[in-house]
């Protein structure tokens, strides 16, 4: 019997998180995300190390003011949002990556996306990890 049921994309932590009231608020690239203020080399430092002192003390706090997710010093590397799970610190939009990365595209949706493209003979940009690209149809 074939299985209907349209999996939510993300993940039993994120699913957790939801179920405790946090919102996913749709990523948007504007790169002018208003981050917690600490020096450059601090911002640098938190690039690479996700779980620093800094974070744990804005994840604390966020967690005592009872909220669900949090802003940490510097944005994601792999896609440039700023929020995180307080539960799991985890970033939000990262999650929902990975696992629709997992669970897999369905190739229907790819044709979907590409007829669209091509009855629009448009072009499709978008911005992944700070960089630009762009989706066309082209006759093979
Ligand atoms: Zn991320």
């Amino acid at each position: 019997m074939l299985n209907h049921k349209i999996k939510a994309d993300y993940s039993s932590d994120i699913e957790q998180f939801l179920q405790n009231g946090g919102e996913i608020k749709s990523a948007e690239n504007t790169n002018k995300a208003e981050f917690n203020y600490f020096d450059a080399d601090t911002v640098a430092k938190n690039t690479e190390k996700p779980n620093s002192h800094q974070n744990h003390v804005l994840r604390t706090r966020a967690e005592k003011h009872g909220l669900k997710s949090y802003t940490p010093v510097a944005s994601c590397k792999s896609c440039q949002t700023s929020e995180r799970s307080v539960r799991s610190n985890i970033c939000l939009e990262c999650d929902r990556r990975r696992f629709r990365l997992k669970t897999g595209l369905n190739e229907s949706k790819l044709v979907q996306a590409g007829e669209y493209l091509l009855s629009k003979n448009t072009e499709f940009l978008f911005t992944s990890g700070g960089k630009k690209y762009i989706l066309k149809v082209e006759m093979a």
